[in-house]
């Protein structure tokens, strides 16, 4: 799944990738699928978006959006976006014969995008989408801008009932879009915090190590264009070396070469060590 680094790093790859472009075509809806979503009906997409230019894409939370003319075209992080040229993958493969939207440019390039669990692909007139996990993402302050500061940090906190775990608080209930249970295993590796660690017997200091690590462990990982364990726009792996995920489980904690535990908990498995993370 898309997270906050890997949609920042999709929608510059987008931007340099499709912006500017004229779109030839689109065909959306073509392969049958249970849990791909459209906004409206998908056979309109053509005559929708087809002669617009596409000015860049922007990522919201763990969103992207493409800003054409005043249409937007947006993918929630469900949805693999592919880079195509000719009418071929990037790399040269054949298109997937199965896949939920196809986007030509007048100049050959475009996308493919597919949807392996779940996921939503929406076009619509810009202002028209009232799709709360949009518009909720959309107004929300993003951990890489200034704007998310201490002081939103702590409101967050503040708001949030005590007993709720860290976990809890940062990657459930769209509090902060795009950070989901990806990148929150190294942001609370790095901050020494256990994730399943209630927020009423974290100490000042702990909430001091869990704010800088939201910033710069999301700032690390999308300066490096995103996590190893995801792909971009051009199917390659990011280069930020994920500490704490399924890859690394069995390699022992960087720091003290203990266990790691892996523990299912709020949709997903948090990794952590019980001796560098204490509960
Ligand atoms: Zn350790």
């Amino acid at each position: 799944m898309l997270e906050i680094p890997e949609s920042a790093t999709m929608a510059e790859q987008l931007t340099r990738h499709v912006g500017g472009g004229r779109i030839a075509r689109v065909i959306a809806g073509l392969s049958p699928h249970g849990f791909a979503f459209y906004f409206g009906d998908p056979q309109a997409y053509d005559t929708a978006l087809t002669g617009r230019r596409i000015d860049q894409a922007r990522a919201i939370g763990g969103q992207v959006e493409l800003m054409i003319d005043d249409m937007r075209l947006v993918f929630s992080d469900g949805v693999n976006i592919r880079a195509t040229r000719q009418g071929r993958l990037s790399d040269g493969h054949p298109l997937p014969k199965k896949h939920q939207l196809r986007l030509e440019c007048e100049d050959g390039r475009g996308i493919v995008c597919t949807v392996q669990m779940y996921g939503c692909l929406a076009a619509f007139p810009d202002g028209m989408n009232d799709n709360p996990y949009y518009l909720v993402a959309t107004n929300a302050r993003s951990p890489l801008s200034d704007s998310f500061d201490r002081g939103h940090f702590d409101a967050l906190v503040a708001q949030a009932k005590p007993t709720l775990s860290v976990k809890g608080l940062l990657a459930t209930e769209q509090r902060i879009p795009g950070l989901g249970n990806g990148c929150l295993q190294d942001i609370a590796f790095n901050a020494r915090v256990n994730p399943l660690a209630k927020l009423h017997d974290l100490t000042s200091d702990d909430l001091d190590r869990l704010f800088a690590s939201v910033k710069t462990t999301l700032a690390a990982m999308t300066a490096a264009g995103g996590r190893d364990t995801e792909k971009d726009l051009y199917g390659a792996p990011g280069g930020y070396a994920t500490q704490l995920s399924a890859k690394t489980v069995g390699r022992g904690c960087p720091i003290c070469g203990g266990s790691i535990t892996r523990k299912a908990y709020l949709g997903g498995n948090v990794y952590f060590c019980e001796t560098c993370q204490p509960r």
